[in-house]
Parts: structure tokens; sequence; C-alpha cells
């Protein structure tokens, strides 16, 4: 990560303006799109195991519901803010809208811990943080999904408290659910295996073959294991990747020259994603400095981790090699490193492109919670599949048709999508 002061939400704003000024968007418009309509603070006083009482802070913003109701994950952070969750909220209108998805962007975040957190505490902030927000969320206004260290063990929790409030049963409040419980097949593979979905249609245009080619991979969460997952099937080498060590409170690179073995490592992984470095030393895994993901020999980059990845520092430690970078996480890649990426040509599929498959399979687990009839995995990932495929394609004949660089192409659609339903709405 960067030294330098980063604000997610000062940079949403930037990439808007920038797309917004070639749109042609009238003043109305840009002053309702740079700013999310609706957002909620509050205390979560939650009993500890210990019997004392610690308060969280929560948060949840409606950033636009023109096309649809509000959607988006609730993160588990210490580093959360209120201006990340205004970024990330913004960032799934635009991806919802890129993916052509009735539903429209949200984001919620609570600062906390999880690695310090007891599974009873993590139910109890869940169930607080639903008291708080139950009057403003609802399958038919803003609908909560898993995200940075949340699971559907916490979308339960939270169904059932928002159920117990209600008094009837309302499936569609929440995506992520467990399978059985309301959730859909795929779901867990969703985001990662989107990101691959998006990748193999790049190459394909570029006349690559996936087996000719060798990634490095930032984190080993929910996004980057599936992404690995099926990259690996296609043919292609992971030789790195990195992860946060809680012990030593920062990241480190693990490699393997002929290719990481995602089952063996996936043995040795904490639920965070944390990698052990005792047992991956003992596996043969290279122990590199956190950053080394980004310097690897590689045609591709998956920056599946957090925001501020790559940054005017690290830019330049790009290889020349590199071609394609899949943003699997959110908001990754600052802006100044990426005018570098543009300038240097390397095709970017950005990130609320790139891993929008976690959202559309959240919203065919909608369709599939509404009909109470749930398909089969294959049906799931191959209408994923279809969606993911055609979102891309729109964004690079856009981009190939009007000379844009990807970010812009995905920007512009998007932007024009939710301008547009505004404006059909009457209100801009
Ligand atoms: N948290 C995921 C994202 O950032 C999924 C959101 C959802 O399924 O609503 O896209």
């Amino acid at each position: 990560m960067s030294t330098k002061p980063f604000n997610a939400f000062a940079m949403a704003q930037t990439q808007f303006d920038k797309v917004a000024e070639t749109l042609g968007l009238d003043q109305g418009t840009k002053d309702l799109l740079r700013h999310p309509m609706r957002e909620y603070h509050f205390s979560l006083p939650v009993r500890m195991d210990d019997g004392t009482t610690t308060v969280f802070r929560g948060f949840r913003v409606q950033h636009n519901d023109a096309r649809g109701p509000a959607k988006g994950g609730i993160r588990f952070h210490p580093q959360e803010t209120a201006d990340t969750v205004r970024a990330l909220s913004m960032w799934m209108t635009w991806k919802c809208a890129v993916a052509n998805l009735p539903l429209g962007g949200g984001k919620g975040g609570v600062i906390c811990e999880p690695h310090n957190l007891s599974m009873p505490e993590q139910e109890r902030i869940c169930r607080a943080y639903v008291r708080q927000i139950a009057r403003d969320v609802g399958p038919l206004r803003d609908v909560p999904a898993p995200d940075v260290m949340t699971s559907g063990q916490h979308m339960l929790w939270m169904l059932d408290e928002y159920e117990q409030i209600r008094g009837d049963h309302y499936p569609g409040v929440i995506t992520g659910k467990p399978v059985g419980m309301g959730g859909s097949l795929g779901r867990t593979e969703a985001t990662g295996y989107g990101v691959v979905f998006t990748v193999r249609e790049a190459l394909k245009e570029s006349g690559v073959r996936p087996q000719d080619t060798v990634a490095a991979v930032q984190g080993f969460g929910n996004v980057a294991q599936y992404a690995i997952e099926l990259y690996n099937q296609l043919g292609g080498t992971v030789v790195a990747v990195s992860c946060w060590d809680q012990e030593d409170q920062k990241p480190y690179t693990f490699r393997k020259k002929d290719g990481v073995d995602l089952g063996a490592l996936r043995k040795i992984t904490d639920r965070f994603g944390g990698i052990n470095k005792e047992k991956a030393a003992e596996l043969g895994y290279e122990q590199l400095p956190g950053e080394a993901w980004i310097e690897q020999d590689v045609d591709i980059l998956f920056p599946c981790a957090l925001e501020n990845s790559i940054t005017g520092d690290n830019v330049s430690n790009i290889s020349k090699r590199v071609k394609l970078i899949a943003e699997g996480a959110n908001g990754p890649t600052t802006p100044e490193a990426d005018h570098v990426l543009h300038e240097r040509g390397i095709f970017v599929i950005p990130d609320f492109l790139a891993n929008a498959g976690g959202v559309t399979c959240s919203y065919l687990e909608q369709v599939q919670s509404n009909m109470n009839y749930f398909w089969e995995k294959d049906e799931v990932l191959g209408k994923l599949d279809l969606m993911m495929t055609s979102a891309f394609i729109g964004v690079s004949e856009m981009a190939r048709k009007r000379k844009l660089y990807m970010r812009d192409a995905a920007y512009t659609i998007a932007i024009a999508r939710v301008a547009q339903a505004c404006k059909d709405r009457g209100w801009v």
C-alpha cells in the first residue's frame, strides 16, 4: 500500500468527473451522481464475550437507486471509513449498470477487526447492524451482500434479525446467503470466476491462449482463490500470490516458479485468506516482501485484495511483460497509476466490470428467491458467464470504436445508463 494519503471517495469522484465531462452531462445530473443520495451512520453497542460492551461504528450508503433497489456488500474492516463506503457505493452503481442489472448501488461497513472477534461477537455485530438499518433496507429498497471479511453466515444472521423484526420471511432482503438457506449455488465462486470470464474474453480478442500465460495475484481471499481456480482450469499458471499476515501486520508474497498449488495452499490458509508462513516454507514456497507480487515477470496481474494497491509509488515496478491487469478488487488502482498503465498500453479490465460476477450472481439469487425455485450450479454459472461475457464485449467494443481506455469505456456505458434512468424518472 502507498504511504501517500489516499481517499477512495475523492478517487471515485475524479474518475466520474472525467467521464461526466466527455458525456456532456448537465450540472444537475453531475451533482446528483457525484454524491450518494442517502447515507446512514450509526453506533453499534455490542456485548463482548467477557461481559463488557464495545461500541462499533457502522455505515450504509445508498449512492443511487434510479435503476432499481440499491445493492452492495457490507465490509468488516478495521480501516473502514465513511469515505471508503461512499466510494464503494458509487462503484456499485456503475457495476450494476455496466452489467445491465436492474439494480442501483449501495455499500455498508463496520469498523472492526474480525481477526480479534469470536463468532458469537460477530453474530451480535451483525444483529446490531440490522437493528439500526432495518427500516432503511429491504428487498425493494436496498439489498446487502457479503464483502471483505463477511460471509454467508454473517448474511444469515442479518437475514434472521431482519425477519425477527418484521415478523415475516424476506429472503430477498439479502444475498450471498448459504446454499439451502435461500442462497444460490455458484455465488461463492461467482466473483472470482467472473474475473476470469472477462480475462478469457480479453485473451481471445488478442489471440492469446490462456495456457500460454503466467500470472501473479494479490490477495488470497474468496475472489483470488476462485479466480485462480478457473484460471488454472483454463490452463493458466499462477506463480505468485500475496496475502496479509495478521501476526506480523504486513503482507507477504509466496512464490513458486512452476506454479502455485491452489489446493495445497487452501489447506494452510485461514478463513480470512491468510497463508501460514511456516507451512508454506515446508511446501517449498519462496517468501518475498508483500509488494513483490507486482514485480513478477508475468503476463497478467490480478489485484484481488483491497483499494489503493497499484499506486504512483509502485506502478513503475510492473514488469514490461505484463499485458493485462484484471481488477478483482474494488478500486485497486489510483488515478496516478492508472495514467501510467494507460500510457504503457496495458489492457486493464476495470474493477466494476471485472468483479461484477458477484453482484450478477446476487441478482440471479434474487430471481431464484423470488420464484422459490433454485437452479443447478451449471445453470447459474452458465447464465453468469453469458452476462459477464456480454458486459465485457459491450465495453471492449465501445473502447475499440471510440478509441477509449477500457476504464473510460466502462464508465461511459455505466454513467450514461444511470444518467438516463435519472432523466427518465424526471429527477434531473
Ligand atoms: N460485495 C460484492 C461487490 O463488491 C458483491 C455485492 C452484491 O452481491 O451485492 O461487488
